[in-house]
């Protein structure tokens, strides 16, 4: 029994198809003391060396054993700014947890359900984190209020630093707030992070875009440094015919205007047209929460994915979830053409079966087109998750350096130009959000260094 973790309650897949709550409710206080007692308090935690921001995962347990919750909040504050985020959406299975000693006979411990209890907790009893230190008179400009930005600011703030957020949107937390659904990270949680960094005196302004009116030459004169936490938001496209009819959208599109807009709602003044089948192309996270989500607006929902399912690369728990809430899955299938009536509308696509080879050399398998599968689906949207890379409008007026690929090139955290430093998605591509954080910090570092 001690080999099994405590297994997290869900809401009813039948239920939760039709609402946008929370699938998980999380540990009761009976179920997190459970879970922690199961912690061996290794002298070595090597579950430690699995977390980008190395939180002091045994002490923070050993605190829950003890019952006290508050210290546990303060040793996972003293290294992550967005505890009730982490605790839900990291991929602890492939960091933390997969190195829980725990693991190697039989379920790790579950290390984000209990930071989620901790900082849901904090949330509930309005813990705060450590209080800034005295201001040390130096300015720095955040662009960008995603993970990255965030944890920037925060642990500038914390070290007395006057700390400045730009947001282009009109409510900070980048995609925590766009992207990932309601049913995965409730907005309220978000905001209630959001709200702590203001405590320790973050001013977070939104609806300001960098790059236009004001720009990085701008912020340099008035800044003693700038980080650029700008994300990765431009979405791919397949480049294939019939793209630009109605109703094809990117995921960033459809999540956005569902999370941040509130298009499901039938006062939306960007409402999503009521459709009966959608199809999404593409097999990771963004691909699991549009289609998970569009099956909450009563959508026919399927993913198409040009691989099967062994090579899905979205979290199993998600892939899990979406199967038990009725997602339809056409796997080996790539569209080749959007159908269109005379109004440019979606009808359908033609697709094509494919056929995985045996694995190369480097151990991964070709994907090629099965002959003689051409067919036609119906369908009246077309969803393309199929990876995004960063949009430079921030960097408009700069002669910042970047890679081919189109990302910030870093020395460090530090970008070619004068005082300003990047990370996260605008620096690494698409990646997760503990990544995002452990940039921020690292900037954080560097900024201090360089300005004490
Ligand atoms: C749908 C979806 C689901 C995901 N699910 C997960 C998950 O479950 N777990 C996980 O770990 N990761 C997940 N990810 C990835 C993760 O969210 C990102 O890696 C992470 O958010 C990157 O953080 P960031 O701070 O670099 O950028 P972002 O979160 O993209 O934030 C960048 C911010 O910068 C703002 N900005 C951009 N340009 C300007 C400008 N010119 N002026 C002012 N502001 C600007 C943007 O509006 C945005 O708010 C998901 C991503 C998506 C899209």
């Amino acid at each position: 029994m001690n080999d099994q973790k405590v297994k997290g309650r869900l809401q009813e897949a039948s239920e939760r198809v039709k609402n946008f709550e929370e699938v998980e409710f999380g540990y009761n206080d009976e179920e997190a003391l459970q879970e922690a007692s199961r912690c061996l308090q290794c002298k070595n935690p090597r579950c430690m060396t699995g977390c980008p921001v190395s939180i002091e995962i045994p002490n923070f347990i050993h605190a829950i054993k003890e019952g006290n919750i508050k210290e546990a909040y303060e040793i996972i504050s003293r290294s992550s700014s967005l505890p009730a985020v982490c605790g839900r959406v990291c991929p602890q299975e492939k960091q933390c947890e997969a190195m829980c000693v725990k693991g190697l006979k039989g379920e790790a411990i579950s290390i984000g359900s209990l930071e989620r209890y901790v900082a849901d907790q904090a949330i509930l009893n309005n813990f705060s984190a450590e209080l800034p230190k005295k201001k040390n008179g130096k300015k720095v400009a955040i662009v960008g209020s995603g993970p990255a930005g965030l944890t920037c600011a925060g642990d500038l703030a914390k070290a007395g630093y006057d700390v400045t957020v730009y947001e282009v949107l009109h409510k900070a937390g980048g995609v925590l707030t766009y992207g990932i659904p309601e049913f995965r990270l409730p907005k309220s949680i978000v905001q209630k992070e959001v709200d702590s960094l203001k405590k320790l005196g973050v001013e977070v302004l939104c609806d300001v875009p960098i790059g236009n009116a004001l720009t990085i030459p701008d912020l340099q004169k008035k800044y003693d440094a700038i980080f650029l936490g700008t994300g990765a938001g431009l979405p791919k496209f397949m480049g294939i015919e019939g793209e630009n009819a109605n109703q094809v959208f990117s995921a960033n599109e459809i999540l956005t205007r569902i999370n941040l807009m509130g298009a499901y709602k039938d006062d939306s003044k960007t409402p999503i047209k009521k459709v009966k089948t959608a199809y999404v192309i593409g097999g990771g996270n963004v691909a699991m929460d549009a289609v998970r989500s569009l099956k909450r607006l009563g959508v026919d929902a399927h993913i198409m994915y040009r691989r099967s399912m062994d090579e899905l690369p979205a979290r199993l728990m998600e892939v899990e979830h979406a199967k038990d809430e009725g997602i339809v899955f056409d796997l080996l299938k790539n569209p080749v053409k959007i159908l269109t009536d005379d109004n440019n509308n979606v009808i359908g696509m033609e697709v094509v079966e494919m056929e995985l080879s045996e694995a190369g050399e480097d151990g991964r398998k070709q994907v090629v087109e099965k002959k003689d599968s051409l067919h036609t689906v119906e369908c009246d949207m077309v969803v393309m998750a199929l990876g995004t890379s960063p949009n430079h409008e921030a960097l408009k007026m700069s002669n910042i350096e970047l890679s081919d690929r189109g990302l910030i090139v870093v020395e460090g955290s530090k970008t070619s130009l004068d005082k300003v430093y990047a990370g996260g998605d605008a620096v690494t591509g698409a990646a997760t959000v503990i990544l995002a954080m452990e940039a921020g910090k690292k900037a954080a570092k560097e900024i201090m260094e360089k300005l004490s």
